[in-house]
């Protein structure tokens, strides 16, 4: 039994990071950088007769004039469509047109989302976070909402169990 979840976000928001803490492996490539991922990257994680494939996607971007960000939003958009679940990575309270892109996206696409709320050690007062979680609440119907480190490994096994329970 397999399920296949991809990661879907705007670059720099951590999917990558996620991923390697997701399966325990170094089988993505991260970087300052954006943009570092350019090919659907799968990782398993095995427990007991359950894997999970995880796929992490290229990064979605507004700005299509380039051929490349036409091809890369292509394949984000075409990994989304394959899948049974989604993990969609935002940046705590930071949000761009990239993300709403995102978002619009996973709007038609009508699968079920998890939202991993990424870089939370950023924020000293958690208290900051709330009023933007709960707006990210009213945006779509997420199954769960999961504030995470990704670099600090912060909450990751509670998306992992969530993960587990959907598939
Ligand atoms: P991707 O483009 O979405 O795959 O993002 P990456 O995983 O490559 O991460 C982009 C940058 O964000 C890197 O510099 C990471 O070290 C940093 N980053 C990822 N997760 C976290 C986190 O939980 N907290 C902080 N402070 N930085 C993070
Ligand atoms: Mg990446």
């Amino acid at each position: 039994f397999a399920g296949l979840v991809a990661i879907v976000g705007r670059p720099n928001v951590g999917k990558s990071t996620l991923l390697n803490q997701l399966i325990g492996q170094k089988v993505s490539i991260t970087s300052k950088k954006p943009q570092t991922t350019r090919h659907r990257i799968v990782g398993i994680d095995t427990v007991g007769k359950y894997q999970t494939v995880y796929v992490d996607t290229p990064g979605l971007h507004s700005e299509e004039k380039r051929a490349i960000n036409r091809l890369m939003n292509k394949a984000a958009a075409t990994s989304i469509l394959d899948v049974e679940l989604v993990v969609f990575v935002v940046e705590g309270t930071r949000w761009t047109d990239d993300d709403q892109m995102v978002l619009n996206r996973l709007i038609v696409a009508k699968k079920p989302v998890i939202l991993a709320v990424n870089k939370v050690d950023l924020y000293k007062d958690k208290e900051d976070l709330l009023p933007h979680l709960q707006w990210l609440g009213t945006q779509l119907q997420f199954l769960e909402i999961v504030p995470l480190s990704a670099e600090k490994g912060t909450n990751v096994s509670k998306l992992r169990e969530i993960v587990h329970t959907q598939l």
